[in-house]
């Protein structure tokens, strides 16, 4: 029999089996397929069971992780999803434009396409909008990163947002504070007394997620799975010579410097990303991104503060 994975941590897993919700466990210690990874399973993830045991891993057609520090490892955040939403807001907390290029890194890497949720827009109402957050969301939309402004709170720009989302399975991510909550259960209007049972975080009277989750809205083909307040995203690793190719306004140029593939596009003469960037073709932001990660995937930079 098979199940989808609705949420869990190391050994037991709530999961969606036909109509009811049942709690399984891992059978024996490892489930094949998962070796190298924080966790075994993630939201979204279909497993096969016997009784009260789950005996293998369904297709994971691709995922979703950032790198686990403590563990050293990856930690799959979420499983065979079809879109990745960052979200973020203008203010309160401040907007985050190298978190938001962490997380599209990790999505370009996870061939995941990626949108922005810049939240809150209601507080922008009476003072005018951030010239410079704005920019920074242009730039965004203007590399192919749908933004979709609302607010989770009044409903603004939520009809968008939601063709986006239909018929999708999508992973929420972004700092604690952002409006995450709020948007699933505007999504979801009765979800408290839906997963009251199943998400302690309700329960509980704060609204720190603490393992991703998976829910599904009324509609019963659109899904979401919110995933834990993240103070720093940290992509999975990847070898630094390769990060170029998770930056997508980069990767055209790649291998086109008068050096070719040996420029470490910082002060090469005839490196074409240095000139992208003069010529305004790439952000000076994601550029100064691009190195930093390049810099950690090396592990010679260590930014602790930089998100
Ligand atoms: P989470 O940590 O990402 O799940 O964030 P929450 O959903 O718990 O929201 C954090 C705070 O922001 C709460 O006080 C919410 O009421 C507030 N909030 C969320 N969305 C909006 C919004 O669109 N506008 C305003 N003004 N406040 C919001």
């Amino acid at each position: 029999m098979t199940a989808t994975v609705i949420r869990g941590s190391r050994n037991i897993f709530k999961v969606q089996a036909d109509d009811e919700l049942i709690e399984l466990r891992i059978k024996g210690k490892i489930l094949r397929g998962c070796e190298g990874f924080y966790n075994p399973l993630a939201p979204g993830d279909s497993v096969e069971y016997e009784g009260r045991l789950i005996t293998g891993l369904g297709l994971r057609k691709n995922r979703f992780a950032r790198f686990n520090q403590k563990g050293q490892a990856p930690q799959i955040l979420a499983a065979n999803v079809d879109l990745v939403l960052c979200m973020t807001t203008p203010q309160s907390p401040p907007f985050r434009p190298r978190f938001i290029d962490r997380v599209i890194f990790e999505a370009d890497f996870a061939k995941i396409p990626a949108a922005i949720i810049c939240n809150k827009y209601d507080l922008s109402e009476g003072e005018g909008f951030d010239p410079d957050t704005e920019e920074r969301l242009e730039d965004f939309i203007r590399i192919g990163i749908p933004v979709f402004r609302i607010s989770a709170k009044t409903g603004l720009g939520m009809d968008d947002l939601q063709k986006m989302i239909n018929g999708r399975i999508s992973v929420l991510c972004g700092q604690s504070g952002v409006g995450k909550s709020t948007l699933v259960k505007r999504l979801i209007p009765d979800i408290e007394i839906k997963t009251a049972a199943i998400n302690e975080k309700y329960s509980r009277g704060n609204h720190t997620t603490i393992q991703a989750c998976l829910y599904e809205l009324p509609d019963c083909e659109t899904s979401i799975i919110d995933t834990p307040g993240i103070r720093r995203f940290v992509p999975e690793r990847v070898p630094p010579e390769n990060v170029i190719m998770y930056f997508r306004e980069f990767y055209p140029l790649a291998g086109k410097c008068s050096f070719g593939l040996s420029c470490s596009h910082t002060e090469e003469p005839g490196c074409k990303i240095l000139e992208a960037v003069h010529a305004g073709v790439i952000h000076q932001d994601r550029y100064e991104s691009f190195l930093r990660i390049r810099d950690e995937m090396e592990g010679t930079g260590i930014y602790p503060d930089y998100d």
